[in-house]
């Protein structure tokens, strides 16, 4: 057995990464980091599909964005990016549109062309029935946003599919992030950086975790007995930074936090081109999936090494996580955050653990998010911890 550690991260993922890398180059500590998948990287992991040279995100589609410039310096130590702008587009009723909302969708859907003002009154007019302020749900917000007739095509079915919940019942942020714009713009993200890795997730990944200081430990669970890195063995006598599920680190004492899951059917088609991007959104609620997604379209600038006449696509199917499956969306009901703060009272009292990234704060975080947090974490905790013996506990969940 190795020489003992000064800190362990359970979870190997961007946000255990990001602390394990600070941590061994910036404070010369040595870092252990387990996780119970055979890979590392989280949900961010990808893979070449060896029978089309295809990359495939074998979590679901990530586009990485940021506006945050942080963020941006750190990950480009690790990745150059490619020029990959997001796109969407939705099928609604046979026909294609262009998503978000936009100039192009507005005057498609409505079959006549507008001027950005002209838009501006219509959607206005269809909005006005509620303030958006006054808004208490994601319908309420919706509708507030882009009137009635839009929501009902775009929102309504692709959100039953997603949540399975009345929109009604839905916290409106879940589309705080949905833009209305009244410009032909039909970029998905408006962060001032927005790029793909240029040699994948896993190459970027694997770089973060190449230092001398850092131990990977792949197939090891925390919570299972009998290894050096066990709960039962290391708790309270190690910092640890843990970035798995908060719920289950503490037995579920308090209640399961509930989430959402997706079903990612993944098929090799005999085509070269499925669909022409890389995300169709089917916005008909009586079509059971909510999106396919071409993952060749991501990189088009890989075109040589894909292999001609084929293509891999995902169909994303959205349900309720049971037990086993993997926790994807938070869906954040009333009792679920009444829950959460139980959850953070026993985080901020539990001795020498942090709590982290999206399954320890349960929270959707999108990288950029999990990354900067995790960079907190390091200059506000970890650094006066290790640097000048400040105590590990204070702050619980970050
Ligand atoms: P994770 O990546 O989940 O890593 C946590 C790790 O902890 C996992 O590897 C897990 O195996 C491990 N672990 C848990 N429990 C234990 C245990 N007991 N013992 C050992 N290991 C354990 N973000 C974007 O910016 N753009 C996107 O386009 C985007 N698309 C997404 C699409 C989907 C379907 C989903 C679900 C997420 C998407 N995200 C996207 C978000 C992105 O996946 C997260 O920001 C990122 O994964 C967060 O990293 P993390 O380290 O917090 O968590
Ligand atoms: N959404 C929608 N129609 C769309 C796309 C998104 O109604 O065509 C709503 C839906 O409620 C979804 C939310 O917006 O859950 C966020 O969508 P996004 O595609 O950003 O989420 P992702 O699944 O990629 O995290």
């Amino acid at each position: 057995p190795s020489a003992r550690p000064d800190l362990l991260v359970v979870g190997a993922g961007f946000f255990g990464l990001t602390v394990a890398e600070r941590c061994a180059t910036e404070l010369g500590l040595r870092v252990v980091v387990i996780d119970r998948r055979s890979h590392l990287g989280g949900n961010a992991y990808s893979e070449v599909d060896p029978e089309t040279g295809v990359e495939v995100h074998k979590y679901g589609a990530h586009l990485f964005h940021t506006s945050n410039e942080k963020v941006w310096e750190y990950v480009n130590r690790f990745t150059a990016f490619t020029d990959y702008k997001h796109r969407v587009f939705g099928k609604y009723q046979g026909q294609v549109y262009s998503l978000p909302m936009n100039l192009g969708l507005i005057n498609q859907f409505f079959g006549k062309s507008h001027t950005p003002q002209e838009a501006r009154e219509l959607i206005a007019g269809q909005a006005s029935e509620i303030a958006t302020e006054d808004a208490t749900n994601l319908e309420e917000k919706a509708v507030s946003l882009i009137g009635r007739p839009l929501y009902e095509a775009f929102i309504k079915g692709y959100t039953a599919k997603q949540w399975q919940t009345d929109p009604t019942e839905l916290s409106a942020d879940i589309i705080t992030r949905l833009p209305v714009r009244y410009t032909f713009e039909n970029r998905w993200f408006s962060d001032t950086h927005e790029g793909l890795p240029v040699d994948g997730y896993t190459a970027w990944l694997t770089r973060m975790a190449e230092h001398p200081n850092i131990e990977v430990r792949l197939e090891t669970d925390f919570f299972a007995p009998g290894h050096d890195y066990s709960a039962e063995t290391v708790k309270g006598t190690l910092p640890i930074v843990y970035t798995g599920p908060v719920d289950e680190y503490f037995d579920h004492r308090e209640g399961r936090l509930s989430w959402r899951t997706v079903d990612l059917e993944e098929s090799v088609e005999d085509v070269d081109d499925f669909q022409g991007t890389g995300v169709v959104n089917y916005n008909d609620q009586e079509v059971p999936f909510t999106r396919i997604i071409e993952f060749k379209h991501f990189h088009p600038e890989r075109v040589k090494t894909h292999l001609p006449g084929k293509t891999v696509i995902v169909h994303e199917y959205s349900r309720f996580a049971e037990e086993g499956d993997e926790p994807y969306y938070p869906i954040n009901t009333a009792e679920d955050r009444a829950t959460l703060l139980r959850y953070r009272e026993l985080a901020q009292a539990e001795p020498m653990v942090l709590f982290g990234g999206r399954l320890g704060t349960y929270q959707y975080l999108d990288m950029h998010m999990a990354i900067g947090s995790a960079l907190s974490m390091f200059e506000n905790r970890l650094r006066p911890h290790f640097g000048e013996g400040a105590p590990l506990t204070s702050g619980g969940i970050e």
